[in-house]
């Protein structure tokens, strides 16, 4: 699971990237055509061409840009599954197919689960993708893996991570002009937890958002689309984890923040940052199941479900974010991605 071992606002005390995530052996470009391969499992269109989506000028459309398979699950789940309810187009783009990533759920540490975890994450996305009633496509890139070690050893060659940044940003930018998103939810500059994947996520995020919507840019990735909000997620906050780490202790259990809270560096917190609170409580049970269907990355018995879902609701029932770049004229502090944007598509 790429979910932060330290939470967002902590230091990592040793400087060398964060544990319990371990690389299979590296492939180089050998996982990056894997990747690109398996990574049309699920495409909303396959090209700029006869199979682009026919967009009607009406619809809302979200794209959420994530950097690995169960990224999706745990940040904004509850508020994509809420606008698919309203009828909004929701579409994740996922960065690399999570090839390095770990086991992380004891029941499924077996060796023919290792064999084959490419596969069965893409499997696993798209069990995610139908709970959460999702559009989905993999970008193609190579899960860089989270370094470990003093000093920290280099990035594996041909990973998303190094990719130039130009070159790393077509995909994003040609899915933007096909399916002409208004919002676009991506992590802010720290990546939400310090995976290079996620600090590269938000670079490409930030950089399609503009040149998507320049004739001058990537002419040959179709016509030029300009999305009008960008939002940052913040549910990983210091006053959302204290409120349920209380929550949590109140009903007898141990709380599985104790040790982030204890290390946890206020000057770090993001919290004052939130512009955006999007109500969102009744679609927890479909995010839970959403993380649930990423077996490999997901303990049933973890920190995920550690508090009640009816105590979740009555002490945090939003899904939080940083409106980090807006071209109308928006009003915060907010409670919908949408807000300024429905009257001008035509859609309440
Ligand atoms: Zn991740």
């Amino acid at each position: 699971m790429h979910e932060p071992d330290t939470a967002p606002g902590i230091r990592n005390r040793s400087g060398s990237g964060v544990t319990r995530h371990t690389c299979p052996p590296s492939g180089g470009t050998d996982l990056r055509r894997s990747a690109a391969g398996v990574g049309g499992a699920h495409r909303f269109a396959s090209g700029t061409g006869d199979n682009a989506p026919v967009t009607r000028p009406d619809q809302l459309r979200l794209l959420a840009v994530h950097a690995h398979p169960d990224d999706e699950s745990s940040k904004g789940a509850a508020t994509m599954a809420k606008y698919v309810a309203e009828g909004v187009s929701v579409l994740v783009a996922t960065c690399t197919g999570g090839e390095r990533g770990s086991v992380l759920n004891p029941a499924m540490d077996r060796p023919e689960v290792w064999e084959r975890l490419p596969q069965i994450r893409v499997e696993e996305m798209a069990k995610a993708r139908e709970v959460l009633g999702i559009e989905q496509e993999f970008l193609g890139f190579v899960d860089s893996g989270l370094p470990e070690g003093d000093p920290l050893p280099p990035l594996p060659e041909g990973c998303f991570a190094l990719v130039p940044l130009e070159e790393a940003a077509a995909p994003l930018v040609a899915l933007i002009r096909r399916f002409k998103p208004q919002v676009i939810t991506t992590y802010d500059e720290r990546g939400g937890y310090p995976h290079p994947d996620h600090i590269k996520t938000h670079e490409i995020s930030v950089f399609a958002f503009e040149a998507a919507g320049d004739p001058d840019r990537y002419p040959e990735l179709g016509e030029p689309w300009q999305p009008s909000k960008l939002y940052y997620h913040m549910s990983f906050t210091l006053p959302r984890t204290r409120a349920l780490h209380e929550a949590i202790l109140a009903t007898g259990a141990e709380s599985p923040y104790t040790e982030w809270l204890a290390n946890w560096d206020p000057a770090r917190d993001i919290s004052h940052r939130v512009t955006t609170r999007v109500p969102c409580g009744e679609y927890f049970e479909v995010r839970d199941a959403a993380l649930i269907a990423h077996a490999t990355q997901i303990d049933p018995l973890g920190r995920w479900f550690a508090c009640p879902i009816d105590t979740q609701r009555e002490i945090w029932p939003t899904e939080d974010y940083e409106l980090a770049r807006s071209l109308i004229d928006a009003t915060t502090p907010e409670d919908d991605l949408f807000a300024g944007l429905r009257s001008e598509v035509g859609v309440r």
